[in-house]
């Protein structure tokens, strides 16, 4: 039988269980703040200090989550299954400390930090770098300063050709925890459809494009992951 090419797209409900808290609560906030105030160039240029402040937090709060049992799953699947493709709307890091070798970051990633000027990041996780005051860049003769290595609203996620090209080839197009609210991250599930790959859901509630899904699993990724991850290792191998 011909193997089958797995791609998985997660987003803020796979780190839910480990206690950071997805993106839009029932009011449309994040972490009490509306979208535009800290997730936006404009946002940025208008109060660059508010929005530092906002991403320093997130970035703390790094040292103190861990990952859960869907991350761990997760990076099962793609030892097992050799050719997944992990792709996470996700800035937090709990992937990779779940044992997955290779994800891509659609939308960037919070233990990076990224030069004004130059647009090179660097990991900057130290003690120093997590502070409330403006992080300088190593890059530049005369050190400028950095903004949160994330995409914002309005800017272009990352790797979108290696991303479509790995999506339209699928045979098995999974997303975990996300609302189908964010594009073009949320187009993607039709895309796959439309080119033949069977779509599966693992969320906590229906999202807003769930008919483009072929199975759906609702509950929390924690606790479905590993039973569903096991059973498909079965049916594939
Ligand atoms: P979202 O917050 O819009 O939606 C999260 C979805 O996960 C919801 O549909 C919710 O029902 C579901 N969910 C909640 N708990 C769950 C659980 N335990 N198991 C399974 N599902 C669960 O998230 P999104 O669609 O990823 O869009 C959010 C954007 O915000 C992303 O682009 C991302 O960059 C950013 N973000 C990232 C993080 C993070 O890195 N952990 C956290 C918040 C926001």
């Amino acid at each position: 039988m011909k193997p089958k090419r797995v791609v998985v797209l997660t987003g803020a409900g796979i780190s839910a269980e480990s206690g950071v808290r997805t993106f839009r609560d029932n009011d449309g906030l994040w972490e009490n703040h509306r979208i535009e105030e800290v997730a936006t160039p404009e946002a940025w240029a208008a109060d660059p200090e508010k929005v530092w402040r906002f991403y320093q937090e997130r970035r703390r709060q790094m040292n103190e989550v861990e990952p859960n049992p869907a991350h761990i799953a997760l990076a099962r699947l793609q030892r097992e299954r050799e050719g997944t493709v992990l792709i996470t709307q996700n800035v937090d890091d709990l992937h990779e400390r779940g044992g997955s070798e290779d994800v891509h970051h659609m939308h960037g990633q919070l233990l990076t930090l990224r030069c004004e000027v130059s647009g090179r990041s660097e990991q900057r996780m130290d003690d120093a770098s997590l502070g409330d005051d403006f992080a300088f860049c190593n890059c530049c003769s005369s050190p400028k300063r950095m903004r949160p290595d994330v995409v914002w609203f309005g800017e272009m996620p990352i790797g979108m050709e290696m991303i479509y090209d790995a999506v339209l080839q699928c045979d098995v197009f999974l997303v975990v925890g996300s609302s189908g609210h964010v594009y073009p991250a949320a187009g993607l599930v039709r895309a796959a459809k439309e080119a033949g790959a069977h779509t599966v859901l693992v969320n906590a509630e229906p999202p807003t494009n769930v008919e483009a899904f072929d199975e759906v699993h609702l509950g929390a990724a924690g606790e479905l992951l590993p039973g569903l991850v096991d059973s498909w290792l079965n049916e594939m191998n």
